[in-house]
């Protein structure tokens, strides 16, 4: 690769999305992705707003194909202990989806390869700036350079972590399972619900139906590592029990004919964001996108959108730096870091609507 070029690591939405605007712009692109694997992913609500960002990126028709569903009905249990319903389909952009994730990933990805960039499919090492451009080492054992470098590596941040501050807000993490649908007569309500409880909050979402499997849902707890019980991704009775727990969650699940079933994985959703999230060094010019940029809590549904648009604006930056205007790395520094400080006041605002637990430890974090 050219020192004209960009290294986009990582093959997430963020990822794709970088490398589909390069395409656009005409700049050569290295793209270092791990080799794809077929484990689920948790994270499918896609917000509105993420539409135009598609059709930008030419692929609006992701939003009417028959991979994912509407996102018409969201019902919520949050500052009071009554169930409302908000209809998304009332919002004037119409409503959201509910992403097949590995579908969603799939067509990215798909997208991006047809535009002609080169993949290595193994991991970004170690990177080095020197007299204007990245040498940068793989898992592979080679060593290619780069003009640019564009880190989409998700929370790890393996990049940009090396040149800039990473900030923790707070330590959420969820724990999550897809359920199969047992008693396959029932037509569950294609919706998606979110319940506040005394130690965090759970989501509960019904996914787009795969021609000829059985329906899934995946069902997600939020909560601070220390009011997790312990041993709880090897105990399904403690998930059962923490299930049971719920107002509406456990009845959902129960009408809908599914089961609570195997114990949940863990993952981090704390709030992570990297201070700056772009920069010059030794002349040669990187930023973050997407999760390595910032990393927001799941309640907001952000975390695509911020991947599809911040990917885009990263690439546009990247060509600018590399046609010689070097404003625009600093420009997109700002508008991420303006972005994290404008998430983070909306997150107390909505944590703070739930009076009911005040006194509950979750909550009072959430409060400080
Ligand atoms: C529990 C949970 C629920 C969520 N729900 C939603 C939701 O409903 N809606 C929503 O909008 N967002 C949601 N999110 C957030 C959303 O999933 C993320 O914001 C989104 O995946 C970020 O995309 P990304 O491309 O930045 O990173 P990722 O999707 O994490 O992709 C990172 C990529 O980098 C690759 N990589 C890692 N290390 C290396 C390396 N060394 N070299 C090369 N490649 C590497 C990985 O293999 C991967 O391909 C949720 C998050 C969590 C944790």
């Amino acid at each position: 690769m050219s020192t004209d070029s960009v290294a986009v690591i990582g093959s997430g939405p963020a990822g794709a999305a970088a490398c589909l605007a390069l395409g656009q712009l005409a700049r050569a692109v290295l793209w270092i992705t791990p080799p794809d694997t077929k484990e689920a992913r948790i994270g499918e609500s896609l917000s509105p707003s993420a539409r135009p960002l598609l059709a930008a990126l030419g692929l609006e028709e992701l939003f009417t194909g028959p991979a994912h569903r509407p996102a018409n009905a969201l019902f919520s249990c949050w500052g009071s202990d009554h169930l409302t319903e908000r209809s998304d389909a009332l919002r004037l952009q119409g409503p959201g989806l509910v992403l097949d994730r590995p579908a969603f990933e799939a067509q990215l990805r798909s997208a991006a390869l047809a535009t002609g960039l080169e993949r290595q499919e193994t991991t970004l090492e170690s990177l080095q700036a020197a007299d204007g451009h990245w040498r940068l080492r793989l898992g592979s054992g080679q060593e290619v350079s780069a003009g640019f470098v564009i880190d989409c590596s998700g929370r790890k941040a393996v990049a940009g972590r090396h040149f800039a501050r990473q900030h923790q807000d707070d330590q959420l993490l969820a724990a999550y399972a897809f359920l199969d649908q047992q008693d396959t007569d029932i037509e569950p309500t294609a919706a998606t619900m979110i319940e506040a409880v005394a130690d965090g909050w759970w989501y509960a979402s019904l996914l787009p139906q795969r021609r000829s499997q059985a329906r899934r849902m995946v069902v997600a707890r939020f909560s601070d590592p220390d009011l997790q019980p312990r041993g709880l991704t090897r105990d399904r009775v403690a998930w059962q029990a923490l299930v049971e727990d719920t107002l509406y969650i456990q009845r959902w699940i129960d009408s809908a004919g599914f089961k609570a079933g195997n114990s949940p994985k863990l993952t981090s959703a704390a709030t992570a964001w990297l201070e700056p999230a772009a920069g010059i060094l030794d002349g040669a010019g990187w930023a973050a996108a997407g999760d390595a940029a910032a990393a927001f809590d799941p309640l907001s549904s952000h975390g695509l959108t911020t991947a599809l648009w911040s990917g885009q604006h990263a690439a546009a930056a990247a060509d600018s730096f590399l046609r010689g205007d070097r404003a625009p790395v600093a420009d997109y520094a700002h508008t991420i870091a303006k972005g994290v400080d404008q998430f983070r006041q909306e997150r107390h605002q909505v944590y703070a609507r739930e009076k009911r637990f005040h006194n509950q430890p979750f909550w009072r974090r959430k409060s400080g």
